[in-house]
């Protein structure tokens, strides 16, 4: 588990700075790490313990409606040097058109697409699991899955259902 610090991430004898100390970003979806959908899955479902609103917001349609209405801006990335880590981040439009500032998510994942912790400025965002990382995911997902056409405006989909039987990196439940 990753421990969030005011300016660094901290995990065992690792730390790493925070998104907002860093510079560099790159755009550019090739990079993209494969974030399959038991990867997401198993990160918010491992966030229950720490976080009782975390399936909501995995689950929740807000997530999907801030993919599909174009709410979440460029998906920037940033190789974590020397740690097998990547950082994505972007910005996600708030639900409402109220006059707030944009939602500043972000997402940790190692290169073989586990997730590995996730922060966002919104209130929600401290539990490190927020709708607005749901949807950076989402994106990235769905990207991978074939199904995002960054040309025409994207169709609904159902949620795909968890295939059981399937092994991944991401199959180790701490229930
Ligand atoms: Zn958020």
């Amino acid at each position: 588990m990753w421990e969030h610090q005011l300016s660094q991430l901290k995990r065992d004898n690792i730390t790493i700075p925070l998104p907002t100390n860093i510079d560099g970003w790159e755009d550019d979806m090739k990079k993209w790490p494969k974030i399959t959908y038991s990867c997401i899955f198993s990160y918010f479902l491992n966030s229950v313990a720490s976080d009782g609103e975390a399936m909501n917001n995995l689950k929740s349609s807000e997530a999907y409606q801030y993919l599909h209405s174009n709410k979440v801006g460029p998906v920037l990335l940033k190789e974590v040097v020397g740690h097998n880590l990547i950082y994505l981040k972007a910005d996600v439009e708030p639900s409402q058109s109220l006059k707030v500032p944009h939602h500043r998510a972000w997402v940790l994942v190692s290169a073989s697409g586990e997730i590995q912790t996730a922060g966002c400025t919104c209130i929600a965002g401290k539990g490190r699991s927020c709708s607005h990382a749901a949807a950076i995911l989402w994106k990235v997902n769905v990207d991978w899955s074939g199904s995002f056409n960054p040309l025409g405006p994207l169709k609904k989909k159902k949620l795909p259902l968890v295939s059981l039987g399937t092994t991944t990196s991401c199959g180790k439940r701490r229930l």
